[in-house]
């Protein structure tokens, strides 16, 4: 294709242009086109990071092969200087012609940073826009700021896009990016993103506020840019093409939460019961921050995790009165006057899996334990009317707890004298590995050990329910659960159940896999 023919076809794509572009590198031509190619299938916007090569100009045969081969994928050409955060140690005249040859071999849009259009004689960049579209990028590696001032500088210089990217140090960063772009972008075509971890959801919120694409990593050992994810993720877990304005916003909150379970299974199920909203990561270092961003992206609503269940309340309109009495919530939902309600759905999270199982009323109940989980399984299980012991690692917590649920306290060395209906694990113990166990085979006697623990799925102590005749029930039961009952306060629809379930047995199956051969590598 000449290079006027590619121009034009470049100048007719903003609006078609998907929106996720895979950046690509490799340590040598060879091996960015194989990733390229095998790319393609899934994936029709990528950015060859030339940068990343050794000597990039070799890679521009191989390039024109592949748009020969490919003439439907639409491909940038970067070739950022070092200075600028990218790896190419050459001049500006030759990153210059770079990018021209990148264009003559196929390359539609092509990225050059402010700091090199700013050292470039106007007809030399009129030269390159007349060979393919241009982006003109700025990347801020410390900081989001100045982005008004920022755009002031670059829109002197003459491109099709405007690309702004920032690092987040705290959550309301992202939304300092996505007002930014919602002000912006009827007058140019932005593309708006935070780097870093804090920065995350802007990679998809600002599709959502109008950035015309947003870039991905083609997997976890390959990003080109901190907090980048998997366009996997972005496509498949965030359905970032369905993104638009009226998409509600939901999230996990934590410090830390990405290893959360909870975007899969929420995306799942509301992909599943065809909700417009999108369930994101929310790293919150503090709870100001949060609450900053639920009231201005707005998020409709939250599950609150480690460590900010209890904390949380203080900062919420209301809670029902189940939830005072338990003193943590794991739900917030806003209103449509904007005010904040807290709910606590651990105690749906344990309830429902046992009431499917046998009758609460009257029912024997062990709760090991006296911290927020066991204080929602000690008060939801009272109100069944279950007659409930509480055991803890120290004592006076279990005796708080037991005075104000009115339930009872029990010594460890009661326990092999005792036989339970059930047993509930709330504590920690066993988390992440097989070898410990809250309790020893001789103290268990019940029907049923239900432990709160999910991963890993089969825990120790429930090993050792198993051969001490007892019928168990896996955390992952009450994780979905109580995720169900979120899904069900904010969207007024029942979960999908199975769907739910066959998503985190999935992630659960990976995840360990991924220990599993971290494991036999060490051996
Ligand atoms: P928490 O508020 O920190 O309470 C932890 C409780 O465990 C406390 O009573 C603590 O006793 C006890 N504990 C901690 N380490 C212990 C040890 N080494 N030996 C004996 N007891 C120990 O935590 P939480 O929010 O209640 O969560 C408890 C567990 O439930 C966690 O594993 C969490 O992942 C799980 N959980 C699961 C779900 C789910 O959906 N499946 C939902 C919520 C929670 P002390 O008072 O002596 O410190």
């Amino acid at each position: 294709m000449t290079a006027a023919l590619n121009n034009l076809v470049a100048r007719l794509r903003p609006l078609r242009l998907p929106r996720v572009c895979v950046a690509v590198t490799g340590a040598d031509p060879a091996e960015m086109l194989d990733k390229a190619d095998a790319l393609v299938r899934d994936n029709t916007f990528l950015e060859f990071r030339l940068d990343y090569l050794p000597r990039p100009v070799l890679a521009l045969p191989k390039i024109k092969q592949f748009t020969e081969y490919h003439p439907h994928v639409v491909l940038i050409a970067t070739c950022r200087r070092a200075g600028n955060g990218g790896k190419f140690q050459g001049s500006i005249a030759s990153q210059l012609d770079i990018l021209w040859r990148a264009a003559a071999a196929g390359c539609q849009l092509l990225d050059l940073e402010l700091q090199s259009a700013a050292h470039t004689k106007l007809e030399a960049l009129n030269r390159l826009r007349s060979a393919a579209s241009l982006i003109l990028s700025y990347h801020d590696f410390h900081a989001t700021k100045n982005l008004e001032e920022t755009l002031g500088r670059m829109v002197v210089f003459p491109a099709d896009f405007y690309k702004v990217v920032t690092t987040a140090n705290t959550l309301y960063d992202n939304v300092e990016m996505m007002k930014f772009i919602e002000r912006n972008s009827d007058r140019y075509s932005l593309i708006g993103l935070c780097m870093g971890e804090q920065g995350i959801i802007s990679r998809v919120l600002g599709l959502r506020a109008g950035s015309i694409f947003t870039f991905a990593a083609v997997s976890e050992d390959e990003k080109t840019a901190p907090g980048q994810i998997t366009a996997r993720e972005l496509q498949s877990t965030y359905r970032v093409e369905h993104v638009d304005a009226p998409t509600r916003v939901y999230g996990v909150v934590g410090n830390p939460v990405a290893h959360s379970l909870s975007p899969a299974v929420m995306n799942a199920a509301l992909r599943r019961e065809t909700v417009n909203a999108v369930y994101l990561l929310l790293h919150a270092k503090t709870l100001k921050d949060l609450l900053a961003c639920v009231r201005d992206i707005p998020i409709h609503g939250l599950s609150v995790t480690m460590p900010y269940k209890e904390k949380i309340i203080e900062y919420l309109d209301n809670t029902d009165t189940h939830t005072t009495k338990i003193g943590a919530c794991n739900t917030v939902v806003r209103a449509q006057d904007g005010k904040l309600y807290g709910f606590n759905t651990d105690t749906a999270g344990v309830v429902r899996p046992l009431q499917q199982r046998l009758e609460l009323e009257n029912a024997k109940v062990l709760v090991l334990g006296a911290g927020g989980a066991a204080r929602a399984a000690v008060f939801g299980l009272k109100e069944r009317g279950a007659e409930v012991s509480i055991l803890n690692r120290t004592p006076g917590p279990a005796q708080k707890l037991a005075r104000s649920a009115r339930a009872r306290t029990i010594k460890r060395s009661d326990l092999p004298k005792q036989f339970f209906d059930v047993i509930v694990n709330a504590t920690p113990v066993g988390m992440g590995n097989t070898r410990e166990s809250p309790l020893n085979q001789n103290e268990i006697r019940a029907r049923y050990v239900f432990d709160m623990i999910y991963d890993p799925v089969e825990t120790r102590l429930l090993k050792l329910a198993k051969a001490a005749g007892a019928q168990v029930i896996p955390g992952l039961e009450m994780f979905i659960h109580q995720a169900a009952r979120q899904f069900e306060i904010w969207t007024g629809k029942p979960a999908p159940l199975a769907e739910m379930f066959s998503v985190v047995t999935k992630a659960l199956a990976e995840r360990e896999a991924i220990r599993q051969a971290a494991e036999n590598k060490r051996h």
